[in-house]
């Protein structure tokens, strides 16, 4: 018996055990990166690399660059995603953009709850719950980061600062809303700085996340893509992808380089 759902198969074993294949997902977070120029150099080189890739591979530009960016990809494999969401429809909120707005560039994927956004922009959990639950209810797919600093490793609190960041938006909107949503743990002390989790530290740490879960909803932890992102490049990858509970790559600096990120989205 093969069940062929929308994003995962599950299949049976040779002792018919069920496992579940999730899609791969390989996203690049731009960041404050790019130019006019160099967005169209870059994904006129993506378009055909990534054609034949079995991942679903997302690009999440600049706001700014939304509409140019959707415009090219058109017609191709690859989606659009933004770096950040408002929780409110519209009004009194200087700076701000709403989902529907981004809808209306086919936007399909935000990420929400970025370390760089928690950190520097003051994001707190409560605000990550009320945006997951904006972009579900808007038609978008939120991808949820989480992450423990280098401090808060070292003292042995990762599982529950990760619990605390999860457990927060559960309570906040309900299990229901991570049906659609894509985690990512990007452990912060890996973001940007060229050190990369093991994929044993990776896999124990997406593993919990599932376990967490699992006390809410087995179905949503069984079937939830959790990504790992971290100083993710062409050459770590694949030890990353060998994990069972590592289902994709969220992807900065590399995603920068057609090449690299090729490589990424063909990591088996
Ligand atoms: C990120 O910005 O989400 C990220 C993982 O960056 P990098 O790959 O550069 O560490």
């Amino acid at each position: 018996m093969t069940i062929i759902l929308e994003r995962h198969q599950n299949d049976l074993d040779s002792k018919g055990k069920v496992m579940t294949k999730r899609r791969r997902f390989v996203a690049g977070n731009w960041k404050m990166n790019g130019s006019l120029d160099a967005n169209r150099a870059l994904l006129n080189d993506l378009v055909d690399s990534v054609k034949e890739a079995e991942s679903d591979v997302v690009v999440f530009p600049p706001a700014l660059y939304v509409q140019q960016v959707s415009a090219i990809v058109d017609g191709s494999n690859i989606a659009v995603g933004v770096q950040n969401i408002s929780a409110e429809k519209s009004g009194a909120f200087t700076g701000e953009i709403s989902v529907e707005m981004v809808k209306d560039f086919g936007v399909k994927y935000a990420l929400i709850g970025h370390s760089e956004r928690r950190t520097l922009y003051g994001e707190s959990d409560k605000d990550v719950a009320l945006k997951c639950k904006a972009a579900v209810e808007g038609g978008l797919i939120p991808v949820i980061c989480v992450g423990e600093t280098e401090e808060e490793r070292e003292n042995g609190k990762t599982e529950k600062v990760i619990k605390k960041q999860i457990v927060s938006v559960i309570e906040q909107i309900g299990i229901e809303y991570f049906k659609e949503a894509i985690i990512a743990y990007e452990p912060v002390w890996a973001i940007g700085t060229g050190k990369t989790a093991t994929p044993e530290e990776a896999d124990a740490v997406h593993e919990f996340i599932r376990c967490t879960l699992k006390e809410y909803d087995a179905n949503i932890s069984n079937l939830i893509r959790i990504v790992y992102g971290g100083s993710v490049n062409a050459s770590n990858v694949d030890s990353l992808f060998k994990k069972d509970n590592i289902d994709g790559a969220l992807v900065g600096g590399a995603s920068l380089k057609a090449e690299e990120f090729t490589k990424i989205a063909f990591a088996k």
